[in-house]
């Protein structure tokens, strides 16, 4: 993997969101562990995060961190209890049947398992023109064909008369990501959300992957709502990230921002077990201790306290445990936010 990183020079948030998540909350219902009776998991717990066109907006956190929540209630694959979505001016949370179909060309996804995201009975060709097929779109089989042969070229699949005529089953996983990434861009979308796009991927094949992305984004102006749990992937790839803890965004800023200067003593922690060059970060590694807490019962105050190297550092101060930190701005020059009581904040 190169440590060039091939994200947009410039932040382009002199524009309007495309995409603008507000107070989310995703709960669900878990059987307790004991048999008896049900708890509400919060695995997604309050988030607000904007997504301006052409940009793209990582989104890291550990397994259990709800960033797949976050993607799945975007893509209405599951539903938000509370908050909005709003996409290019309309909320997606009440919408249902027919105006969801009518957005949903301009809102696609690349998943992370391209052997269980593409069916494998399906030819390339069938595969990379449902959506046309579902929408409607093209006026000819011919039409669609013709457009079919064009995203697969796009995607790196040559010769594509050849490839168009395999079946998914007999690609690799690399190329299946392609075909999955042909398929996904081929209604020209305005967003698509990729939920870990390449760590099912051998490590060789994931920055081909990931510059065809970026080549999909300059060509097309689509953002991507990029879910990892690889910083230094977001690094490379992302020109904004938001970490993400156990259902909250708890720090939100440049690249640059985080990894040189992450405020968060989460994001401090993973900043210093990523080897990204160019940075000192690496020279004094925090390993977390313990698990991330489970949703159903996300500690009071802090939900980092009982993991955070900083509290133990303070002896272990009582605002911590009693009152839950908001995201606030720490620098009047940029975006970058943190929410922790013990980082200095301008707002
Ligand atoms: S508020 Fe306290 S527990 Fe939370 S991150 Fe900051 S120092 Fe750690």
């Amino acid at each position: 993997m190169t440590a060039e990183p091939i994200r947009p020079a410039e932040h382009p948030s002199d524009r309007l969101p495309i995409l603008s998540i507000e107070d989310l909350h995703v709960e669900y219902k878990v059987k307790n562990p004991n048999g008896r009776g049900k708890s509400i998991a919060r695995a997604v717990d309050g988030v607000s995060l904007s997504l301006y066109p052409g940009e793209t907006l990582a989104v890291v956190g550990e397994s259990g961190s709800g960033k797949t929540s976050i993607a799945n209630a975007v893509m209405r694959l599951i539903d938000a209890s509370s908050g909005r979505i709003v996409f290019d001016g309309v909320d997606l949370v009440p919408l249902k049947g027919k105006q969801l179909r009518q957005l949903r060309p301009r809102l696609q996804m690349i998943f992370q398992d391209p052997f269980e995201s593409l069916d494998p009975r399906m030819s390339v060709m069938d595969t990379v023109i449902e959506p046309l097929v579902i929408n409607g779109i093209g006026a000819s089989d011919a039409d669609r064909r013709a457009l079919g042969l064009a995203a697969l070229e796009r995607a790196g699949l040559t010769p594509a008369d050849r490839i168009a005529r395999r079946f998914t089953h007999e690609l690799s996983g690399g190329q299946r990501q392609r075909v999955a990434i042909a398929a996904a861009m081929i209604l020209e979308p305005s967003i698509v959300v990729a939920d870990e796009p390449v760590s099912m991927l051998d490590v060789s094949l994931r920055a081909g992957i990931l510059r065809l992305m970026a080549d999909m984004r300059d060509r097309l102006g689509v953002a991507y709502l990029f879910i990892t749990h690889d910083l230094s992937l977001a690094w490379m790839f992302a020109d904004r990230i938001a970490v993400v803890y156990l259902g909250r965004v708890v720090e939100e800023g440049s690249p640059v921002e985080l990894i040189n200067n992450p405020q968060h003593p989460y994001t401090k922690a993973l900043v210093s077990v990523i080897p990204v060059p160019e940075t000192a970060a690496t020279a004094n590694r925090t390993v977390l201790t313990g698990e991330i807490p489970n949703p159903t019962a996300i500690p009071v105050g802090c939900r980092f306290h009982p993991r955070c190297p900083l509290y133990r550092e303070q002896s272990e101060p009582d605002v911590c445990r009693t009152h839950d930190p908001m995201l606030m701005r720490t620098s009047t020059q940029s975006v970058h936010r943190a929410a922790c009581h013990f980082v200095a904040t301008v707002d």
